[in-house]
Parts: structure tokens; C-alpha cells; sequence
């Protein structure tokens, strides 16, 4: 395999107006010193530099209110591509996205079962470089991996605590040992937070920078943007709203304490409430899915099964929903933002039941709703959100990685938006 070459990291200036052009989609350079608060030198000598390493294009001119028509730059999305793989007990996801953050080809392959991690990395790196060679697109352009796994994340880069479904992965140095076999920079992070990036960089979030992604797989977690930076906590395990009590007398669950949301209304204990029901059992077809059936792929069946209109599969996840729209508020009353997004596998199977449930407690009971509104809406991408935004986490890393400032950004994101109003993009 070609390794690519190493890139040096774009700088301060060069990050501030490569974000403000993938934000709005096309600007001038008049709409960017507006946007980023830099001069017009500084943005004239960034954008050449832009141009010349190919990843922003001129398009054309701009309507002009008199004086001289503005010229229009957008990002060169074929420019660079990302790769995002997402390692989860019921599937392994791969995504490749342009520079836009928006796929260009995705494939989803077997979980790992019982196999060992080294011999599945092994062949992750072969479908990887399948998937790369497929869509021809050339090794050198492709920044980067993001790998995404159901966390919880330790500093050795493995996982431990380990979810049930993947006891043997714990510690194993995931990213280093691929980033050895595929020969490209790997980095890591949950799946929550990989989704909530992945989101923010594809244009889902309609320009909030601030704002919660709320994800159920086969487990559930919260992942936020500030001011367009994901917060990762001390160890990059911020966001486990899964693991908040809602009965601190309930069931034990597996991190150690009782009663968590997971626990009591995750994937598994609908599956597990569904099982308990003869009937919903056999209407959701559970006992023809495949010997080990993934705890996602039975979710799946349910949701299925809702849908149809069998009203024991519609009241389990009802009640499931119940306890999923608790952990929404408890993030939304946190964070205060405008902005959540429902995202993952299993939310995409049962939108029908957890959008409304979720929307209807925050209409009611979200403690800042006479101040501002909360828009809850699902993920577009919803089913292969990890993967995407294993692949955008690369982007942002490689391209915009010192974007901070919150409290200047705040005046920025403002400006944007105004320059998307003029250009009606
Ligand atoms: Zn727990």
C-alpha cells in the first residue's frame, strides 16, 4: 500500500476561513473578512494559498449592488476524502466522505462475533483498501481513518470498561495496530461523539454550532458540539447519558450502577421485553432471525414489527421511548441548546415512536422553553451516522484542528449566517 505524505496542519488563519467556506458552501472574499474577523490581506493570502493546494475552486461571480461583481469560492470536494469505520458488535460500517463530509460509498460487513481483534483489524484493513481502490479514488488524497467504536474509551486506546457484546477487545490498541496495516493516520473516538461531528460537518445541523446528538446502537450516548468543537471530556468518555440512574433501586447494569436508562429501556431490554411476550415475539419474527441475531438486528425486527401495526411491539417501545425522551431532557436542560438531533441505528428503525416522544416531553417540560424552542429532529443519515462521522473527524482533525475561540466563533456564526441570507445558498 502507498502510504500518503504527511501534511503539515494548516494554521490558525488558514482553519478560520477554511471552516467559514465549508459552513456557508460558497462566499466571497468581501463575505469571508466579514465572516472571520481577519483583514482582506489575510484572507487574500490564505485563499491563494487555498487555491494553489487545490481545496477551494472560484465559481463564478456573485450579483453585485453596484461596484465590481465578487468572486465565489467554494470547497474543492473532491479535493480530499476521509475514510470512517465503525467497529460494533453487530456489523462493521465503512464510510468514505469527500471533503464536504458527504459519502461517496458505503459497505457494511459482518460484525467481528467471536473472532480475535488482531484478525479482525487484519481484515478490516483488506476492506478498507478494497473499498478505497473501488471508488478510485487516488491513496494520496484519502486524509485519514476515523474509527469508531461503542467506547467506553481508555487512554491505551482500547476499550474498558468493555460493553458486554465485546469483552475481548478490551485494551487492545485499536488505533495503532491500524493505523500499522492500512498505513494511514488513525483516530478514535465513540461512537456518539463520531456521529455528532460527523452531523455538524455534513451541513445537518442548518448551521447551529451549538448542539446535542443523542445516539442508540446497540447501547446509548450523547455527543456534543460547543461553538462547532466536540467537548470530550478528561478521556474522551463525555456524553454517557446511557449510564445516568433513572431508579437508583433498578437493576444492576453492567457499568456498575443501578437502574441506568440503558438498562431499563435500552436495545436490549426491548429485546429482552419482547422475548418475555410469546406474541410479540413470534409477530417480530425473533425466532426466525438467524442463531445469534445482533441485539440491533432484533431491535430492527420490532421496529419493523411497530410499524405493522402489532401493538405489543408499539407499547414496548413506547415505554422504552418513555425513558429515552427522560435522558433528552436531562441533556437539553444541561446544555440548553436548540439543537438535538436523533441519530443511530435503532433511532432510525423506530423514529415512528422515539421523535414524537421525545419532542412531546421537551414541548412540555423543557426548563427553558418559554426563552427558545428545541428543535428535535432524526439524523439524516441516521443509520451509518458513526461511520460518516468517523470520516468527518478526520476532516475537521486534519483541516479546521485550532478552531477555538468560543467566544469570538459566537459572532461568526452570526456573520455566516447572514452571508448564507444574501447568497441564499
Ligand atoms: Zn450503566
Amino acid at each position: 500500500m502507498n502510504h500518503p505524505e504527511p501534511r503539515r496542519p494548516p494554521g490558525a488563519s488558514t482553519s478560520v476561513v477554511l471552516d467559514a467556506i465549508r459552513r456557508t458552501g460558497t462566499i466571497s472574499r468581501v463575505g469571508l473578512t466579514r465572516a472571520t474577523g481577519l483583514t482582506g490581506a489575510t484572507v487574500s493570502t490564505v485563499v491563494r494559498r487555498l487555491l494553489d493546494d487545490d481545496l477551494v475552486v472560484e465559481i463564478g461571480r456573485a450579483e453585485s449592488t453596484g461596484g465590481k461583481p465578487r468572486t465565489l469560492l467554494e470547497l474543492n470536494q473532491s479535493a480530499r476524502y476521509a475514510v470512517g469505520a465503525h467497529l460494533d458488535h453487530s456489523g462493521i460500517t465503512y464510510a468514505v466522505t469527500n471533503l464536504a463530509g458527504a459519502p461517496v460509498a458505503r459497505m457494511t460487513r459482518p460484525g467481528p462475533a467471536t473472532t480475535e481483534p488482531a484478525q479482525v483489524l487484519e481484515r478490516m484493513a483488506r476492506e478498507i483498501d478494497l473499498l478505497i481502490t473501488g471508488i478510485g479514488v487516488d491513496r494520496s488524497k484519502v486524509l485519514g481513518l476515523g474509527l469508531v467504536s461503542p467506547g467506553p474509551l481508555t487512554s491505551t486506546n482500547g476499550m474498558n470498561p468493555t460493553p458486554p457484546s465485546m469483552r475481548s477487545w478490551e485494551d487492545f490498541p485499536l488505533d495503532t495496530e491500524l493505523e500499522r496495516l492500512t498505513g494511514l493516520p488513525v483516530l478514535l473516538d465513540n461512537d456518539a461523539t463520531a456521529s455528532a461531528i460527523g452531523e455538524y460537518w455534513s451541513g445537518g445541523t442548518s448551521g447551529e454550532t451549538t448542539f446535542a446528538a443523542l445516539y442508540m446502537g446497540t447501547g446509548i450516548g450523547a455527543g456534543f458540539l460547543l461553538d462547532g468543537v466536540a467537548y470530550r471530556g478528561a478521556s474522551g468518555n463525555a456524553g454517557e447519558i446511557g449510564h445516568t440512574s433513572l431508579n437508583i433501586d433498578g437493576p444492576v447494569c453492567w457499568c456498575g450502577m443501578r437502574g441506568c436508562v440503558e438498562v431499563l429501556a435500552g436495545p436490549a431490554a426491548v429485546v429482552d421485553a419482547a422475548w418475555a411476550d410469546p406474541r410479540v415475539a413470534r409477530a417480530a419474527g425473533l425466532d426466525r432471525l438467524p442463531d445469534g441475531a445482533s441485539i440491533a438486528m432484533q431491535f430492527a425486527a420490532i421496529a419493523r414489527s411497530s410499524r405493522n401495526g402489532v401493538v405489543g411491539a408499539r407499547q414496548i417501545l413506547e415505554r422504552s421511548a418513555r425513558y429515552l425522551a427522560v435522558a433528552a431532557h436531562t441533556v437539553v436542560n444541561l446544555l440548553d441548546v436548540r439543537l438535538l438531533v436523533l441519530t443511530g441505528a435503532s433511532f432510525a428503525a423506530a423514529s415512528h415512536i422515539y421523535v414524537p416522544a421525545v419532542r412531546e416531553l421537551l414541548e412540555q417540560s423543557f426548563f427553558a422553553r418559554t426563552s427558545h424552542a428545541v428543535d428535535v429532529r432524526l439524523s439524516h443519515a441516521a443509520d451509518t451516522a458513526p461511520a460518516i462521522g468517523g470520516a468527518a473527524m478526520v476532516l475537521q482533525s486534519e483541516l479546521v484542528p485550532q478552531r477555538t475561540a468560543p467566544l469570538t466563533t459566537l459572532d461568526h456564526a452570526g456573520s455566516v449566517r447572514s452571508e448564507l441570507g444574501s447568497l441564499s445558498h
